[in-house]
């Protein structure tokens, strides 16, 4: 009896995990894609879904209009082709292409494949470049960008079912993503995800690896980099970005709200597409692209930009509004506090690095100076709430602000904070408080967020100053600001010294690593007697070489000994037409001049008050001081 009575249970046991396992792979109520990274053909990927059930009449298919972190439009359907539905048979079922992005399926019921082809946005010749960080690349048998709302799609209504992603990847390539592999082995990974928003969220990058991982207690931090002529490692760029992330792990208060995090960093030897450089921000990983210089040029870049896209961890993913948390990829509404989600991520990236003395104070102010300067070129009166709200369309030129006066909205909001709670409370107060109330799966409402901040800081004056300068068009109080902590501030100065011209802020690296004269517009009077023209190779300073080794060194003993009375001279190199012809001729030209002072305006200048009171002293101490408290 006991016997039968086991067999019995057992092949009970048996039936039901049969059952189990049958209706889970019969229910299908996740999206199953397939990648084979080892079949490009024409530059393109083909993609395989398996749909989930569908029980609509028909339904539409969507590839992102906008992604999240972009802020633009960028139409990722225009990549896609050859889009076919078939059923279990093989025959093929009506779709209709609604717009670059959406497609009408008639018979979803009986769908039982999609497949397309995918272009890669990296080097397709179309209008309205997307931005290279947010976008794919496909390099057959070398590299793989997937930021993955450039492959894959979801349809109508069903962002919340699982997605299972499975990538057939050519032999020693690795997937560096933030999402954990279910199963994974030489030739293939598969990742299980819950909804399209965690999709969407988690770009992955194939390629032989270059990885390291840094241990940081409570989080693993994955860094990935792809270096072409392997000018940069993974393990140079942990090195160098491990002390910024445990400086903002204390700037948070001690603890990391990630357990794991990755830095997925693609360098190129080849001028961008879209002509811009830099990261996109997601909840637990950045993907970069960036120059592939020898790393002395880059690494200060990388720190910035990375310490930046990490405290994206803050905010949106922690603290955003409910435009963000269900986001419509088709048809967004825009947020109208982009100067907390960008502005604050911006200060605070500068900010924990003068607090923990990662950059000196001298180098700080000529962040907050390049800052003030770069805002004065944007439109000063536009309500940045205005500007949050329609930078997709109306005020795209002026997105680019919230990394400038955003990061500015933040410093003067923090330092306000700190007067009025006599040095007690901070920026980072503010949005731990914000942590606190709202979350990852609990969004606040746009429009009530000051009137929440005032409530929530204690100090309900703090309205006022979001009336005026964030939701009105008053320009921010600097001097004022400044005040508070002894620093002399003025929006315009003349200043004398001796200088090579005035010209070395407009000094760029080309693509083959010369020394460029890109702008000759703020040049002083000296600079116009040695007579420097825009697109000017400067080749020596004064007999020495000059390239990209040595520009700085030369440049900097130059700057740091001129004296007045002595000559400089500066050999460039110079682009001319030859006469009757269009034809171009390069030649070496010596310029020379006798150093003299000069008189030039200076704009946003600091000058610490010798005498400031204790009070200054306080409220200075407390901004720049790291908070004992974390
Ligand atoms: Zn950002």
């Amino acid at each position: 009896m006991n016997n039968i009575f086991l067999k019995t249970n057992f092949v009970i046991a048996i039936l039901l995990l049969g059952i189990i396992d049958i209706t889970h792979a019969q229910s299908k109520e996740n999206y199953q894609f397939t990648i084979d990274l080892t079949k490009v053909e024409n530059d393109e990927l083909t993609i395989t879904l398996t749909p989930p059930k569908i029980k609509e009449k028909s339904i539409i298919y969507n590839i992102p209009k906008v992604v999240p972190g972009t802020y633009s439009i960028s139409d990722f359907g225009r990549f896609v082709s050859e889009f076919k539905v078939r059923d279990k048979r093989g025959r093929p079922i009506d779709v209709e292409r609604l717009d670059m992005n959406r497609w009408k399926i008639s018979k979803p019921k009986k769908v039982a494949s999609i497949t397309y082809k995918v272009a890669d946005t990296w080097d397709s010749e179309k209008e309205n470049v997307i931005f290279e960080p947010a976008g794919t690349n496909i390099e057959e048998k070398e590299n793989f960008v997937i930021n993955t709302h450039g492959f894959f799609g979801y349809f109508d209504g069903h962002k919340n079912n699982d997605y299972e992603l499975t990538f057939i990847k050519p032999k020693d390539f690795y997937g560096s993503t933030s999402l954990i592999s279910n199963t994974s082995d030489s030739v293939k990974d598969l990742f299980v995800v819950d909804s399209y928003m965690d999709l969407a969220d988690a770009p992955i990058m194939y390629n032989v690896p270059d990885t390291t991982f840094i241990d940081m207690g409570d989080a693993e931090v994955l860094v990935s980099v792809y270096s072409p002529n392997k000018k940069l490692t993974s393990e140079y760029v942990a090195e160098n970005i491990e002390e910024i992330l445990e400086a903002q792990r204390k700037y948070l208060g001690g603890k990391l709200p990630i357990e794991k995090y990755a830095f997925i960093i693609y360098l190129t030897d080849k001028p961008s597409l879209s002509g811009m450089m830099g990261a996109l921000e997601h909840s637990y990983s950045s993907m970069y692209f960036l120059p592939e210089l020898a790393p002395q040029y880059i690494t200060q870049s990388i720190r910035d930009i990375a310490a930046h896209e990490f405290f994206h961890i803050v905010t949106p993913l922690n603290i955003h509004s409910e435009e963000i948390h269900d986001f419509d990829y088709i048809d967004p509404e825009m947020s109208e506090h982009l100067w907390l989600y960008e502005g604050v991520t911006e200060y605070s990236a500068g900010h924990v690095q003068v607090q923990y003395e990662l950059i000196s104070f001298d180098d700080y102010l000529s962040i907050l100076n390049e800052k003030l300067n770069a805002a004065s070129a944007y439109n000063r009166t536009l309500p940045f709430t205005e500007m949050s709200e329609n930078c997709l369309d109306e005020y795209a030129d002026q997105y680019g602000n919230v990394y400038e006066k955003g990061a500015l909205i933040g410093l003067c909001l923090d330092i306000t904070f700190r007067d009025l709670s006599d040095g007690e409370y901070g920026l980072q107060d503010m949005m731990q408080d914000l942590s606190k109330k709202y979350g990852k799966n609990k969004p606040f409402k746009d429009e009530l967020l000051f009137e929440q901040i005032a409530d929530l800081s204690g100090y309900p004056e703090i309205k006022d100053f979001f009336d005026k300068y964030v939701d009105g068009s008053e320009l921010l109080p600097f001097k004022e600001v400044f005040q508070k902590v002894g620093i002399k501030y003025s929006d315009s100065t003349i200043v004398k010294d001796v200088t090579m011209g005035n010209i070395l802020r407009s000094l760029i690296i080309d693509q083959d690593s010369n020394i460029v004269i890109s702008d000759i517009s703020e040049m002083d009077s000296f600079g116009e007697k040695m007579g420097y023209m825009q697109g000017d190779i400067v080749r020596k300073v004064n007999g020495d070489t000059i390239t990209l080794a040595t520009a700085v060194e030369v440049i900097g003993t130059l700057r740091n000994n001129a004296q007045a009375g002595d000559t400089l001279t500066v050999t460039v190199e110079r682009t001319l037409k030859k006469e009757n012809d269009d034809a171009t001729k390069t030649e070496l030209i010596t310029l020379e001049g006798v150093m003299q002072v000069t008189e030039r305006m200076e704009y946003h200048t600091f000058e610490i008050d010798t005498a400031m009171t204790e009070r200054q002293r306080k409220i200075l101490n407390s901004w720049l001081v790291p908070d004992k408290k974390g």
